[in-house]
This record gives structure tokens, sequence and C-alpha cells, in this order.
């Protein structure tokens, strides 16, 4: 059988939320691990600019601001585990969880897992992902230097990344589904301001067409009811993000695949927390994560300890 270790509480996911509740866990003298799979730094890691996490005058890239959070837990005296979560059952009063490593039982988990991209479903974009098709600005961006490249999706995301593919690219279409954008106005101030981005309105994506590489995406104007064919070399995907809860699916009550909780981020399940994006909240935003993260991680050393 294989190595089964025993933990007070339990972080899964290494994102803005689960750093915090890693770090509040070690200074509440918790015995705790946090697991994350792959390096920490979670969606924020993505992000181009921040300029609206507190703090920081000029901004801050992402990359930056989760390398400060993974330093910041790692002189705390965190423990990471780099371990992918597949599964977790009752066992008693406690909580077992199966990883592709080492087992846990834990008394507390707090599930910081947050979201993954949303995909279109359309023909062609899982074939040519990877060979045009992104999910990442800021990861892929760099490659379309001088491009004519589109990005779908009009919230805050979309935008601040289409912001971030016209300083590289020579040109950029946002095609998005309505004829107003999601995004804050001061973002969406920005784009008309851009020469070089112009937004498609009123349009999805249907396919995305190409042999070995993206040539071109056909479009359906949901107004006039028109198909046309817009030719590009890449195709960015910005159209929100999908709560990372199938591995809790049937343990959880959720809400469209969001954990619900309280308050406490306590979750339908006692000793079960969640924090971040994960969870039902009405906003997503760093801020936000990392408040949840101390809560959480506040509420599973009170649980803990009146189990002690
Ligand atoms: P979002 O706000 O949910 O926006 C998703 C966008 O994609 C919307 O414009 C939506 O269209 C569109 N969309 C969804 N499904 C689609 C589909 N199947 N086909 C075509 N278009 C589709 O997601 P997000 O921009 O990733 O942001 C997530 C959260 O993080 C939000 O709360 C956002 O405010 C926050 N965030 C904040 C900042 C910031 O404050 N600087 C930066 C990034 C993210 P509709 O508009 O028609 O629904």
């Amino acid at each position: 059988m294989s190595e089964v270790q025993e933990r007070e509480v339990v972080i899964i996911g290494g994102g803005a939320a689960g750093l915090t509740a890693a770090m509040y866990a070690v200074r509440y003298g918790l015995n705790s691990v946090l697991l994350t799979e792959g390096a920490p730094g979670g969606q924020t890691a993505t992000a181009a600019t921040i300029e609206n996490y507190p703090g920081f005058p000029d901004g801050v890239s992402g990359a930056e601001l989760m390398a400060r959070l993974t330093q910041q837990a790692e002189n705390t005296g965190v423990e990471m585990e780099s371990v992918r979560a597949n599964a977790m059952e009752r066992d008693g009063e406690r909580w077992q969880l199966l990883t592709d490593g080492p087992s846990y039982s834990a008394a507390a988990v707090i599930l910081c897992v947050g979201a993954s991209p949303r995909r279109l479903k359309v023909p062609g974009e899982e074939e040519l992902f990877g060979h045009g098709v992104s999910y990442c600005a800021t990861c892929d961006g760099f490659f379309y230097r001088d491009r004519t490249i589109a990005i779908v999706g009009g919230g805050n995301t979309a935008i601040e990344e289409a912001l971030y593919l016209a300083d590289i690219a020579e040109k950029v279409y946002v095609i998005h589904r309505r004829d107003e954008l999601r995004a804050d106005a001061v973002l969406a101030q920005r784009v008309e301001d851009t020469d070089n981005l112009e937004v498609i309105w009123d349009s999805v994506v249907t396919q995305v067409n190409g042999d070995d590489l993206i040539e071109s995406v056909t479009l359906h104007n949901q107004k006039t009811g028109e198909d046309s064919t817009l030719k590009l070399e890449g195709l960015f995907v910005s159209i929100g993000f999908e709560p990372n809860t199938e591995f809790v699916a049937d343990l959880l009550e959720l809400e469209d695949g969001f954990i619900v909780t309280d308050q406490r981020m306590a979750t339908s399940q006692p000793g079960i927390f969640a924090a971040g994006d994960v969870r039902v909240t009405p906003l997503r935003q760093i801020t936000t994560a990392v408040g949840d993260g101390a809560i959480a991680a506040d509420s599973a050393h009170k649980y803990v300890s009146e189990r002690r």
C-alpha cells in the first residue's frame, strides 16, 4: 500500500488563494502541506500586468507578483508538494486524499483549485491548439510579432490580453458575441484609443480552419445571421474560466460547477473549506482570493483546534 501522510490541514492549489491560506496555516502552527500541480502561481502568473492589486502603484506583472508570493510562502515555512489531487473521500472524522504521489489523511482540507480556460468547443479548435490556437496571451503572444491575430471574448481578461497583444501584433481583432463589452469602462476606452485593435461585434467563431497551422476562422454574426471568413495567423480564446471541481463534484454542493461556501469558506462537508475563484463569489480577483485564503485558513484552524 502506498505511503499515507498525516496532516492537520492539506491545502490544494498554488494560486493566490492557496499560497495565502498555506502561509496563514503555518502561522497558526498547523501541520500543513500545500499541494500544487506544477509550479505555484495559478492563473495570476499568466497575467501580463496587474494594475488593481493594492501596493503596486505602477502595476506589477502576474509572474512577478506570484514569484514574490511564492518566495514569501517559502520564507514563512510553507511546505509544497508538486502533485495532482485526483480524489477525496471521507475516512471517519478525517479526509483521505489520493494524488499522483503519496496519499494524505487530513483533518481539514482547503480547496483553492481555481478554474481553467473555457473552450469554444467548435470544430478545429482542439486540432489547432498549439498551432495557432492559444488560451494564454502572455505565454504565447510573443510568437505573433507583426502578425494578424484575433482574441475571442469581451471580459476584462480578453480586453487586457487584447491590449497586451496590440503592442506585439500588427493587427488584433476582438471577436465578441454582443454589441457591448463586459470589460470595465476604463479598458473599453483603451480599446477605442488603440489604432490596431478592431472589435467585431455580435459575432461568434463557429469553426477554426487550417491544416497544420491556423489559417482563418469562420464567423457567424448573430444579429444579421451572416457567415464570413476572417484570415488570421493566431487565435486567442479568452471567454472565461470553468472551475476545476470535477474531482469533488459528487462530494460538495456546487452551483454552476463552483463550490458553495458560507462566509467562513466552509463547504457543505465538515472540514472542507474552499477559497478563491473555485467558489461561488460575486468577485473573482486576486484581492478577493487572498482574502478568501486567509479566512479559509482561520476557519480550518478553528475546526482543527476544536477537535485536537
Ligand atoms: P468573464 O468576465 O466571464 O468574461 C467572459 C467573456 O467571454 C464575456 O465577454 C462573455 O460574453 C464571453 N463568452 C463566454 N462564453 C463565450 C462563448 N462560448 N463564446 C463567445 N464568448 C463567450 O471572464 P474573464 O474576463 O476571464 O474574467 C473572469 C473574472 O476575473 C471576472 O470577474 C473579471 O472581472 C475578473 N478579472 C478582473 C480583472 C481586472 O479587474 N483587471 C482582470 C481579469 C479578470 P458576454 O459578455 O456576452 O457574457
